[in-house]
């Protein structure tokens, strides 16, 4: 059986070079063709000797999601569903990972890249406002599956990268709930000599996993993190996010409090603003206590209309929200949803194979 090379670490190539009898110093060769050049032919790998790239291509193989369809968005994001767990020609046997539909959304925008990846293929959380959840957890992604998003997502639009890549961990799953294989693939997105990307460049967004929150704390490279908070109240966020109830509010924003940020480091909170539910001036208020002593910022996303039972807010109560917390010193921006028509938007990412609007967000 040949071996999967995507989402392997340098060290890990080392070792699988060195079992085939080949010199150590053809590990970081392989590495950076497959990361930093995006060569997933082992034929093209040019600065391999002719005889090496022949017995790669027997004994290994990289395996990107493939393509399953494309939905364009009139704002120019494109929604990609993706299949993993099958390599192309391959019969599904019962040895290997599970076949599983996932989503990624690329986002163009003023000189730079946004890509939102998923790291499990369904979910477990069981947010009340996100389609996601109505999936499951199907499985978690290996670290090749998160990092092949980012690969086939920047070859697909080859032609046309601006020369910022940013890349959220903000689709399908809990990241920190698959944390060593998520970690892994930051690993390797962090690495200069791997596809090279800026901590601040890539942000992780987390439904609120203390354990994981305390467990990223400690990791020496590692990733910004986005806290998805959606509440004001341990009342309200019971109701919305049952995780709440596990990691309250307390102890949520205590492992915020404790997790050393570095300098100029920042929290992002995440807050879906629902119309009538979580969105009145007493809302904002107790938002800004919250996070009174948290190097943070809000940002606010209007719920977007879709299939479950919730409405948008008014323009007003978006602008008194963020007046409020901005005038309590808290910084607030508005985001809205971008690939809405495609059901890209944040939280919509539920293998939908049509083409028209649903929303959900993290
Ligand atoms: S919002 Fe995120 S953590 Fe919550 S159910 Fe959806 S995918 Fe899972």
């Amino acid at each position: 059986m040949p071996v999967e090379l995507l989402g392997k670490s340098a060290e890990e190539l080392r070792d699988f070079v060195v079992s085939l009898g080949e010199k150590p110093y053809r590990a970081p060769q392989i590495y950076h063709a497959i990361y930093a050049e995006r060569r997933f032919d082992f034929a093209l790998m040019t600065n391999l000797p002719a005889a090496l790239r022949a017995r790669l291509a027997e004994e290994a193989r990289i395996t990107l999601p493939r393509v399953v369809r494309r939905f364009p968005s009139v704002d120019g994001s494109i929604r990609y569903l993706l299949s993993i767990g099958v390599s192309p020609g391959e019969s599904t046997g019962n040895d290997g990972p599970k076949p599983a539909q996932i989503e990624a959304v690329f986002m163009p925008r003023d000189g730079r890249q946004t890509i939102c990846i998923s790291t499990q293929a369904g979910c477990a959380v069981d947010c009340h406002f996100c389609l996601t959840a109505q999936l499951g957890l199907i499985r978690n992604l290996s670290a090749g599956e998160i990092v092949g998003q980012v690969l086939v997502a920047l070859e697909e639009n080859r032609d046309a990268l601006a020369p910022q890549t940013n890349v959220v961990l903000m689709g399908q799953g809990e990241p920190l709930l698959n944390y060593d294989a998520t970690l892994a693939a930051v690993r390797i997105l962090l690495d200069p000599k791997g596809i090279g990307l800026g901590p601040r460049h890539v942000t992780l967004s987390t439904s609120g996993i203390v354990p994981g929150i305390e467990r990223l704390g400690r990791e020496k490279i590692r990733p910004s993190l986005a806290i998805s908070l959606n509440a004001s109240s341990d009342e309200q966020r019971d109701a919305l996010m049952p995780i709440n109830r596990k990691y309250p509010l307390e102890a949520l924003l205590d492992a915020c409090k404790k997790y050393p940020l570095k300098p100029r480091e920042y929290f992002t909170f995440e807050y879906v603003l629902l119309g009538g539910v979580n969105d009145t001036p007493e809302d904002a208020r107790r938002v800004a206590r919250l996070l009174a002593h948290i190097r943070a910022k809000v940002n606010l996303i209007p719920w977007n209309p879709g299939n479950l039972p919730y409405r948008a807010p008014s323009a007003e109560s978006i602008e008194k929200f963020q007046d409020i917390l901005v005038e309590k010193g808290v910084p607030a921006f508005i985001r809205y949803s971008r690939g809405q028509d495609v059901f890209a938007a944040c939280g919509q990412l539920a293998s939908i194979e049509m083409a028209s609007p649903i929303v959900t967000q993290r």
